[in-house]
This record gives C-alpha cells, structure tokens and sequence, in this order.
C-alpha cells in the first residue's frame, strides 16, 4: 500500500490543513518535551516566527532510563491543545502506547511513532484505526524496508496519511547522538509514496548541528523537517543540548524564507 508500485505518484499528507509532501519543506517545531503552560508557548512563538506551521512537543515520552521525567501525560495534551488556540498551530505528538491511542488522537493532529516503537505492531495497528495522520520515525537500528513496513501496518488499517522520518541510526560513531543517514530520504521516496522529513534534532543530538543537517535535508528534497527548539534548554528536562535557542532562530527563519513557494 506504501509503496510506488501501488500509487506512483508521490503523495501530500494534510496535518490540520498544514500540506507535508512534494514541493514542501514543512517545518515541525517546539519543545522535545511539553514541560509547563509558559515553556509550551513561548516555544511555539519561537517556532512561529521562524516559519513553523505545525508544533510538536511530547506529552507522553519514551525515555531511555525509567527515573528520567516520562512527559505530562494528558496535562501535557490540555497543555498543547490551547497553545493550538492560541496559535493556531497544529499539534504533532507522540503516542508510546496503544492503550492511550484514544486519548491522544482526540488532542493531537497528528500522531507520532517514535523511534523505540516503529516495530511495536499492536501500536501501529492502533495509530491505523485512530483517524489522524501519523509520523512514523525510522527504528534506530532499522533499516528502510523495516521501516516501511511499519507504515505498511498503518496503511494496512485503512490510513494512507502517514509521514515518515529519518532521525538518524546507530553505528559506532560517537561524536553525534546518532547517524543521519540523509541517503534514506531519496531512497525512501524512491520506494515509497509517501513524504520523507528529517529531524536533524535527534539525529545530530547538539544545537550547533540542527542547522547544518537542516539544510542538507533541504538539499536532498526532504518535504520537511521536525525541530526541537527551547527557550531556556539549560533547564530541560528532556534534551536541551540539541533545542535551538533564540539566537539560532534568524538562521533558521533565513533558511525556511529562501526556499521556493509551496504551489
Ligand atoms: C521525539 O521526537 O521526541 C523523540 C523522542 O524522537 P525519537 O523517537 O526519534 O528518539
């Protein structure tokens, strides 16, 4: 269902009437983790006016060691909910769990699939019943047709609006977080319908890289990018070093302004 043999042509994915596919370059941003009220939109302000139109942040988060903080839960959703009304951004968030399917897609405009779950196969069969568009992010030790046949699953439920995302895998380089493997984007498209973002955030794992893998997902014709940004990322509580601060924002708002009109 995923694949260019099925449907030749590339495909549009519309979030909250945001366009993600061919000829965009759709920029996703906000905080990794929704944290308070005042952090949550003073993040998406930030995005805003670098050219974001759709607003991420975790109310739900998958974290490597169980004492790290696991996200707001659903006052994390309430939380993002009316930074969308106030903004008018809609919301891309992770779900980690098909038992909180439900809850999340009645808040979120867009359900993502994080990393640590692009094989968990009973949540992608949930994500493919809920109704939303879905962002499914690359295994980090997956490879590309594991990852498609993760959107395979979604698809298989009757959602063809699914958006997949390279974050970068692991190989034994340790100077970054994890490998931005950007030849995936192209191959993904090759064999794929469906659009391919980047999110140069978890990838490189350090602010002083997001822009540099940004505009090399702008190069290789990604349709979009995912940014983590943060206004104060030294008191985090979930991956500052890599949030973008407002000192990087006239870069980014640079970039997202020279790139040709979405037609
Ligand atoms: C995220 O985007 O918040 C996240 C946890 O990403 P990943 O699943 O790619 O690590």
């Amino acid at each position: 269902l995923v694949s260019r043999e099925h449907h030749a042509e590339r495909s549009t994915v519309h979030v909250g009437g945001v366009p993600i596919g061919p000829g965009t370059m759709t920029l996703i941003a906000g905080p990794c983790a929704v944290e308070t009220p005042e952090q949550t939109l003073e993040a998406a302000l930030m995005a805003q006016s670098a050219g974001a139109t759709l607003l991420r942040g975790g109310a739900f988060k998958p974290r490597t060691s169980p004492y790290a903080f696991q996200g707001l839960g659903e006052e994390g959703l309430r939380i993002l909910a009316d930074v969308r009304a106030e903004t008018g951004m809609p919301i891309v968030t992770e779900v980690v769990d098909a038992r909180d399917v439900e809850l999340v897609a009645r808040y979120a405009d867009m359900l993502q699939i994080g990393t640590r779950n692009t094989q968990n196969f009973a949540l992608l069969q949930a994500v493919g019943e809920a109704g939303k568009p879905v962002m499914i992010k690359r295994g980090m030790s997956g490879t590309i047709e594991e990852w498609l046949m993760s959107a395979e699953y979604v698809a298989q439920r009757g959602n063809l609006d699914v958006v997949l995302c390279e974050r970068g895998i692991r190989t034994f380089e340790k100077a970054t977080r994890n490998t931005l493997d950007i030849s995936a984007v192209p191959v993904a498209q090759r064999l794929s319908h469906l659009p391919v973002i980047v999110d140069p955030s978890h990838s490189g794992g350090h602010r002083d890289l997001v822009l540099p893998l940004t505009r090399a997902a702008i190069a290789i014709g990604a349709d979009g990018v995912i940014i983590d940004v943060h206004p104060h990322p030294e008191t985090a509580l979930c991956d500052g070093p890599q949030a973008l601060v407002r000192e990087d924002l006239a870069e980014l708002t640079e970039l997202m302004r020279a790139l040709p009109p979405v037609v």
